[in-house]
């Protein structure tokens, strides 16, 4: 109520978990971060699942946690954490700390701001115990605080930004990877700039979609394998060469690849394998001092380069692959269909959150995102059910900032399940929310045809029922009838398309769509196996 009365806006959510995911989603699409407020004990650990995915997302983000009074420490107060909420919480911050006194909180505020936002953006924790809580002190007895000014702007040193041109303007298959560093950084009229006017074949990370538009020319996205591999220089762009780029090693990568890479922390250079440029600075002077020397250099990689004939080849082959399944409309639908048919529909400035196994990998390559910061997944944490509260976010961002605007929230059926809720959060602020479920029954790929029928026949669930079996065709689009609502229960194309259609004229309420695909319908046959292929 305090925060209410000081004007700042207060969202009141179901679980703490959720919240913190909401908060972070704040922070990656503002720039400035959402502040968690979370109970003390129990409350503070429900967050700490969202703490660690903005950590490791390189999110900025404050949390901010009640703990008990000083006095009932380590004599098993009311919600008390062992050990200490700040040093449970520390492993998953940059910054940690109970002010000491009443007049040290601003102080703290202040720094705690500074941390998560400076550098490579985190997570801070401050932790307040009941007793000061609760003390009342004269206003002109708290020293004045200046507020946390923006971070500085960090240049690259200038020899590390001609040696990088150097090597581009000599590279024979060139490729440019854009992490969603590129996203939070804001640099998507650098880059934009950058890919115009050299006209080099660009790759976006999940997250890193949109900074820019998929629907480029330049865009190599369906042939993300050949050009990974083959590709002998790679300028890497707010990524980090972890699990999401397969280590940068081979076989994923030419074992000869020259890495020119941008990033502004210093610690996570030739981080994997070792760069041939390391430029610690932030996104948009790098990028665009490197364009002003390609520029004037007159460097043009034309689309008649030998490179670009074996990409564009690639993907008009990889295309092909899932035209099929994506025109093969008879249910039970498969992913691919499902997904085809929405892109059909979908604004193309929308906001697209996606997360479950299945339906974000396939959504990633059949979902495009035009602008940057306009898609939210599981990030690199891998972590499932920050759908709903990246979408509260999404959703709180658009009515702020750009009423028009449509959030959708493709969600798997299991992934749903772990925040489902936060519906009620929804509905109670009114947020326009399009959650579609793609729903195969089950978590991951669902089954095999043999395994499901016997199910289907038998109808209970045994001690060999396989674990990725959830109940069958579940009604969630159900829980909108809590608020006297209907949701959308959708087996093929026609039903999709047209409650697609309605969801998109309604403003001031979520929909359910609820579609239910094949227990049984997979990814394409991959041509490496999912996330094993490095040797470390
Ligand atoms: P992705 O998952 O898209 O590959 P990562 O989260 O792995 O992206 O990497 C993002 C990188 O961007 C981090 O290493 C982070 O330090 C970096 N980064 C964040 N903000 C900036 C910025 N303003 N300028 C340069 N690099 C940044
Ligand atoms: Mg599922």
């Amino acid at each position: 109520m305090a925060i209410q009365t000081a004007g700042i806006h207060y969202i009141g959510m179901r679980n703490e978990q959720a919240a913190c995911y909401a908060a972070q989603a704040i922070g990656y699409l503002t720039g400035t971060p959402g502040v968690c407020l979370v109970v003390s004990g129990p409350g503070l650990i429900h967050a700490f699942g969202g703490m660690a995915n903005a950590q490791v997302n390189c999110w900025p983000l404050l949390v901010i946690g009640g703990s008990v009074a000083q006095d009932h420490e380590g004599i098993g107060g009311f919600q008390e954490c062992v050990p200490t909420q700040v040093e449970l919480a520390r492993p998953y911050c940059k910054y940690a700390a109970r002010p000491a006194s009443i007049h040290l909180i601003p102080m703290h505020v202040e720094k705690a701001m500074r941390l998560c936002k400076y550098g490579r953006p985190g997570v801070s924790y401050l932790d307040f115990p009941g007793n000061l809580l609760t003390t009342l002190v004269p206003e002109e007895a708290i020293p004045k605080q200046y507020l946390c000014p923006e971070p500085p702007l960090i240049y690259p040193n200038p020899r590390s930004i001609e040696e990088a041109s150097r090597i581009l303007l000599g590279a024979q298959r060139p490729l440019v990877i854009l992490g969603k560093g590129a996203a939070y950084s804001k640099a998507e009229r650098e880059v934009r700039e950058l890919i115009e006017n050299t006209n080099l074949p660009f790759l976006a990370t999940p997250m890193g979609k949109g900074v820019v538009s998929d629907n480029s020319t330049k865009c190599v996205a369906s042939a993300r394998s050949h050009a990974l591999q083959k590709a002998d220089v790679i300028l890497l762009v707010g990524a980090r060469l972890n699990w999401i780029l397969h280590f940068g090693r081979p076989p994923r990568f030419d074992p000869e690849v020259k890495i020119i890479q941008i990033d502004i922390n210093a610690e996570e250079m030739h981080n994997s394998i070792k760069s041939a440029v390391a430029i610690q600075s932030d996104i948009k002077p790098a990028v665009a001092q490197i364009t002003d020397i390609l520029k004037a250099k007159r460097f043009n990689f034309g689309s008649d380069k030998q490179w670009w004939k074996e990409l564009k080849l690639k993907c008009d082959g990889n295309k092909k692959g899932v035209e099929a399944l994506a025109m093969d409309t008879t249910p039970p639908l498969n992913y691919y269909t499902v997904f085809h048919h929405i892109q059909e529909i979908l604004p193309k400035n929308c906001i697209i959150v996606s997360e479950g196994a299945n339906t974000m990998d396939i959504g990633r390559a059949m979902l495009f995102n035009d602008l940057p910061r306009h898609r939210l997944d599981a990030g690199t944490f891998g972590t499932m059910g920050v759908g709903l509260g990246f979408a509260i976010a999404a959703a709180l961002y658009c009515r702020h900032y750009e009423p028009s605007k449509k959030v959708i929230c493709v969600e798997g059926d299991s992934a749903f399940g772990f925040s489902g809720m936060e519906i009620e959060t929804i509905v109670r602020y009114k947020l326009p929310i399009i959650i579609v479920i793609v729903n195969n029954s089950g978590i991951y790929s669902g089954v095999d045809k043999e395994i499901f029928e016997e199910m289907q026949s038998s109808g209970d669930v045994t001690q060999t029922t396989p674990p990725t079996v959830l109940s069958f065709a579940t009604r969630y689009e159900s829980m909108l009838n809590m608020f006297d609502r209907k949701g959308y229960f959708c087996t093929t194309i026609p039903e999709i398309q047209t409650s697609l259609k309605e969801a998109l004229e309604t403003n001031d309420r979520p929909s359910v769509i609820n579609v239910i695909i094949s227990p049984t319908a997979d990814r394409k046959p991959q041509t490496f196996t999912w996330l094993t292929e490095s040797k470390l």
